[in-house]
């Protein structure tokens, strides 16, 4: 498919590819398309924005061809009409508006997010907030000018307001730390993760631990330096408890030695595959003052499981989570997929249900999305975006009204491009027991110090400036690049002495 857009005369070097073609994604997932900036003999499918300065305002002309079907559309875009921002962004979003309809009418499908294309529709209504003022009027302006259905306005509301109180405690000073562990038993066919298989990985795991030792230390020694204070330990992956015994009494030692734990007031680890949980392991995350852990069924439904690849039956989900509570963890997230391959919405429903009777303290429930670099997309090719469709909107409204007559509330919320059917992924909690890290790190709250391979380091200064410092992706680039990654530590200092934009 081939996104055509070309803008003449207008007043700035504008560049709206990325926005037009996440549009574009919405109703044509998997689809290659080629963006232009030259006009072209339209060839198969094509779309064409031509945008054009015409006095003080912008005028946009739009056609779409595709599959036989033609549609064009016109818009003037005028300075008095701004919603927020300028007018290169107002231009932006009647553009996107614009496309977003004409391709509303072509497929007869309805994106429920509307024109947000974004990860995290929460920090947008923050944003918006900040610009308009009152909740109702985010809620008007998500509705009318995003053209978001109001039940996908109501649920990043009530996900805002949760956030609230914690998001109040943050200071200047506030970190996080995450660490990361790329092994898991087995690959999930959906996984899009730099994590390896631990019977093929397995030889890496000792020298990978000593490394990921010295990288904690350094990240320990910055932190103490520039008078950060720690406020959450989150260790995933990847599923840390792949890891055996005596290996993660020695990364949680390390973490003992080096960080002060005390100032955190959560300490979460991802002992996300049943499969890998054993009494001794528990035992080793109870010594070292473990808070919170995630025992991630995914679903519960054997058939399901077998499907995506997951090498455990539902019923070790449930033997693994009495462990745990036996064992006195008191603070359990479990992390449900809506959209999975041979699942249908009573699956679905059964799954919740029994989670709901487990009562973890928090239950995630993720959309299946489809990445390029997953065996989803592998094995099913663009068909893996359709596979066992059915209206998801519907089943997850269900699903959070039970949780909310459970007593749950949402409390973070994200996207990812190539979710089925465009929904979301949504963190439910019972009163006080929000995941804090999953609110610290999704709203860029405050910095998050990242060790280990794939991790990201996030270094934060409030309301926007943000910068990223990346280690090597995979375990063997991270093991050979190691002193590269020491290195790239020198920019977390660098960013503090900076100071706030
Ligand atoms: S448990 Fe998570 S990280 Fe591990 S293979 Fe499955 S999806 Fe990937």
């Amino acid at each position: 498919m081939t996104l055509e857009l070309i803008l003449q005369n207008l007043p700035w070097e504008g560049d709206f590819d990325y926005e037009a073609e996440c549009i574009l994604r919405l109703f044509f997932p998997g689809e290659k398309i080629a963006v232009l900036h030259q006009p072209q003999t339209p060839q198969g499918d094509w779309v064409s924005a031509v945008l054009t300065g015409q006095g003080e305002g912008i005028a946009i002309e739009l056609s779409v061809q595709i599959g036989g079907q033609t549609q064009k559309a016109r818009d003037l875009v005028l300075p008095s009409e701004i919603v927020v921002g300028g007018m290169e962004w107002e231009a932006e979003r009647r553009l996107c508006l614009l496309l977003y309809e004409a391709l509303c009418r072509m497929t007869g499908i309805r994106p429920p997010w509307g024109i947000l294309t974004g990860v995290r529709p929460v920090n947008f209504c923050r944003k918006l907030q900040r610009e308009l003022g009152s909740i109702a009027a985010v809620r008007e302006s998500l509705i009318r000018d995003y053209q978001v259905l109001p039940q996908k306005a109501d649920l990043a509301l009530s996900t805002l307001q949760a956030q609230e109180s914690i998001l109040a405690t943050n200071t200047p000073e506030s970190y996080s730390l995450y660490v990361g562990i790329p092994f898991c038993p087995t690959r999930c066919l959906y996984c899009s993760f730099v994590s390896h298989a631990i019977d093929r990985a397995g030889k890496l795991v000792p020298e990978y631990l000593e490394l990921l030792c010295r990288e904690l230390e350094e990240i320990a020694a910055i932190a103490s330096r520039l008078g950060l204070h720690l406020r959450t330990v989150y260790i995933g992956g990847g599923t840390p408890t792949t890891l055996e015994p005596e290996q993660l009494a020695k990364l949680l030692g390390q973490m003992e030695k080096s960080f002060p734990l005390f100032q955190s007031s959560e300490y979460t680890v991802e002992a996300g595959r049943p499969d890998s949980i054993t009494r001794e392991k528990l035992q080793v995350l109870k010594d070292f003052g473990v808070s919170r852990i995630s025992i991630n069924p995914q679903a519960l439904d054997d058939k399901v499981l077998q499907a995506i690849g997951r090498a455990h039956t539902a019923q070790e989900t449930l033997d693994a989570m009495a462990l745990a509570r036996e064992m006195g963890f008191d603070n359990v997230n479990m992390d449900l997929i809506v959209g999975l391959p041979e699942q249908t919405p009573e699956s679905f429903n059964r799954s919740l249900e029994q989670v709901l009777a487990l009562g973890a303290e928090n239950i995630t429930i993720h959309t299946l999305t489809v990445k390029r670099s997953s065996d989803l997309r592998a094995t099913f090719g663009s068909d893996a975006y359709d596979r066992g469709s059915y209206p998801l909107d519907a089943l997850l409204a269900q699903s959070q009204e039970k949780l909310r007559q459970a007593g749950y509330r949402p409390y973070y919320l994200y996207r990812q491009q190539g979710s089925r059917q465009n929904q979301e992924n949504t963190g439910f909690c019972l009163p006080g027991r929000e995941g804090l890290y999953n609110i610290f790190s999704m709203e860029d709250a405050h910095t998050i110090l990242a060790a280990g391979a794939g991790a990201v380091t996030k270094l934060c200064a409030p309301p926007d400036k943000v910068r990223r410092v990346f280690n090597y992706k995979y375990p063997y680039e991270y093991i050979s690049g190691f002193e590269e990654i020491l290195n790239r530590k020198r920019q977390i200092t660098e960013f503090y002495k900076e100071g706030s934009p």
